[in-house]
């Protein structure tokens, strides 16, 4: 198996933080050159049987007067041709208006939706389940996992979700 994932999500949500735990250090750092106007290869996770191909869709959470028409349609190109999206969203923080845009993106491409709570280290765990009802009437995402990419909780259940969709 193997497939195209795209991760977005507003800044410091830790979108890296989470490259780097499942690929590896070297390889997210070398992929944050600057590269503006196409999607990026962030890193390949090779599996037993599955490989995963993560891609950045730079600026797809700006607004479209800081994005300009052609990025916004690579963007959202990107995301209808992907296997998956990884859509991030911090635990403490929740729902923004960055985040509402994106959602407004989301309701012209058919392609297979996680929503990623990240950071849930920083919040009570009886503070989770309520999260986790309200996002679900954002959006009827595939998946909704939390995790804490810096400690590593559900990251590999995460990977095993992803696994299905490709
Ligand atoms: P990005 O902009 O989405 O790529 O976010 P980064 O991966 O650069 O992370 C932004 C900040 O959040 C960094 O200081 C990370 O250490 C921190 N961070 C990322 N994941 C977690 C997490 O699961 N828990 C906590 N407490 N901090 C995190
Ligand atoms: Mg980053």
């Amino acid at each position: 198996k193997s497939g195209f994932i795209s991760i977005i999500g507003r800044p410091n949500v830790g979108k890296s933080t989470f490259l780097n735990r499942v690929i590896g250090q070297k390889i997210a750092i070398m992929s944050d050159k600057p590269q503006t106007t196409r999607n990026k290869i962030q890193g390949v996770l090779t599996l037993d049987d599955t490989q995963m191909v993560f891609i950045d869709t730079p600026g797809i959470h700006k607004p479209k007067h800081k994005l300009g028409d052609f990025m916004m349609k690579v963007a959202q190109n990107t995301l209808k041709e992907v296997d998956l999206i990884l859509f991030m969203v911090n635990a403490e923080e929740g729902f923004g208006r960055g985040e509402e845009f994106i959602l407004e993106k989301f309701q012209t491409i058919n392609t297979p939706i996680f929503l990623v709570i990240n950071k849930i280290d920083q919040i009570h765990p009886d503070e989770l389940l309520p999260l986790i009802e309200s996002y679900k009437e954002k959006y009827p995402f595939k998946e909704i996992v939390p995790i804490s990419a810096l400690e590593g909780n559900n990251v590999e259940r995460l990977l095993e979700q992803i696994k299905v969709y490709l």
